[in-house]
């Protein structure tokens, strides 16, 4: 039998999540009950929600402790691993991947190098600053404009942008045809990000630094950090450094083993010159485990001399497993304002109440909040998007659970505002 020039973990792992998102949209399609969630586990969306809580006390859009427990797992998983969300989870990925097969199929692919490459390799950099700046200043998501993957997979909701979703979708399936998986290398804010984490004792100092200066009192934009954290990973890519020893997990080659056949570099999806390389550390590796799938000389090619190519796999089902377990144990606010100095609110009464049909989103919140900011006797407010649930804290002497209902469900036209403490 032919041996496959996959890693069959791998392929496996990327049928089985493709089969999922064709499963969840042709269910959504043909039952009016089911709504697919399909952001629900995008880890990119979280970091940029969980940047928005630290920053503005507000998390961005609609994003819930899942996505930013994923957000996590991402980190997790690019620190001690590598890209294994671009490896296995990424649909854009690996449809990119199979449509550059196809250009190879046909000899119309080339792989992009030299000085076009390096400069290319800038674009997704400032992407990630763009998107970033703009989700965390407005706490939407900007992503959610051009993402190939949720305007594909939402049909076109109305968060996406026409224009710049269409574009994104052309360059993604003629880029990966005629180009070496042009949108991944050249233009994916979350490949941007995961470099970023790469890098991490520079991305720990950087924003450890940047926080400790807010804490000390000082005013500091984000957009100084971001735009360091950027150009220093894009730095670090060109010249293929690494933060020793992360990642932990990396692809070694036994020169004593190894017969010089090319088979390796020719099955990389990066086109990384793995013959050529003791260890493998370019940070377009993202552990797929191809080349040693390919490698017909036993023990030439290893992850870190013993692992074996199923590890990706079990480590990300594990991490994703983990992260889910983790997200049920905290639950951040989407909105959380408080009109009254810190020793007053220790004396409020506190009300929570459940269903509420309107809170959706952050920005539904923001309009709840400045609804119930208009109501005598309330001095905060907290929501969760987890069973459409409002925190209230109000003044007893003014204010009581009744009257708290009946205001929330008394209609108001509501101004959106910045509201301040009273
Ligand atoms: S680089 Fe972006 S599009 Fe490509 S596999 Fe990774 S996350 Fe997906
Ligand atoms: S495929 Fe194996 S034997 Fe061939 S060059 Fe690569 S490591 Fe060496
Ligand atoms: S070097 Fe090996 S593991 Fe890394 S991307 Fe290339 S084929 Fe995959």
């Amino acid at each position: 039998m032919k041996k496959l020039k996959t890693n069959p973990y791998r392929l496996a792992t990327q049928i089985v999540i493709i089969g999922l998102l064709v499963f969840a949209g042709i269910k959504a399609l043909i039952s009016n009950q089911y709504v697919a969630d399909f952001e629900a586990y995008c880890p990119f969306g979280g970091i940029q929600a969980y940047a928005s809580f630290l920053l503005n006390n507000s998390l961005a859009c609609n994003m819930t402790n899942i996505q930013i427990s994923m957000g996590l797992v991402l980190v997790v998983a690019v620190v001690v691993f590598s890209k294994l969300f671009c490896s296995l989870i990424c649909p854009v990925g690996s449809i990119s991947e199979w449509l550059g097969k196809l250009g190879d199929k046909w000899k119309v692919r080339r792989t992009i190098s030299g000085l076009s490459d390096k400069i290319l390799r800038s674009l997704k950099y400032i992407l990630l600053f763009i998107t970033f700046y703009i989700s965390v200043t407005t706490s939407e998501l900007f992503c959610k404009w051009f993402c190939p993957y949720f305007s594909v997979t939402s049909g076109f909701h109305p968060d996406v942008d026409i224009i710049m979703a269409t574009i994104a979708l052309v360059i993604v399936i003629f880029g990966s045809i005629f180009f070496r998986l042009f949108w991944c290398k050249y233009l994916c804010p979350i490949n941007a990000i995961s470099n970023i984490f790469r890098f991490f004792y520079i991305f720990v100092g950087i924003t450890g630094t940047y926080f400790l200066i807010r804490i000390l009192g000082l005013e500091l934009s984000f957009i100084w950090p971001l735009a360091i954290l950027c150009v220093l990973a894009y730095i670090f890519e060109l010249h293929s450094l690494n933060n020793k020893p992360f990642p932990l997990f990396k692809i070694v080659r036994d020169q004593s083993s190894c017969t010089s056949c090319q088979l390796c570099s020719k099955s990389c999806p990066h086109a990384i010159p793995v013959a050529s390389l003791n260890v493998v550390r370019d940070a377009d590796c993202h552990l797929c485990g191809d080349c040693i799938q390919v490698c017909p000389e036993k023990g030439a090619l290893s992850i870190n001399r013993s692992g074996k190519k199923w590890l990706p796999v079990l480590a990300i089902i594990v991490l994703i497993i983990a992260g889910l377990l983790f997200s049920r144990s905290f639950e951040l606010p989407t909105v959380f304002e408080q009109w009254a100095s810190q020793e007053d609110m220790q004396e409020m009464e506190t009300y929570t109440i459940s269903g509420l049909k309107t809170i959706t989103c952050y920005g539904s919140s923001i309009v709840f909040a400045s609804h119930m900011y208009d109501m005598e006797g309330v001095y905060g407010i907290a929501t969760y998007l987890n069973n459409q649930r409002a925190k209230i804290w109000y003044d007893a002497e003014y204010a009581d659970t009744t009257a708290i209902r009946e205001w929330i469900f008394s209609p108001a036209a509501i101004p959106i505002q910045n509201l301040p403490v009273r």
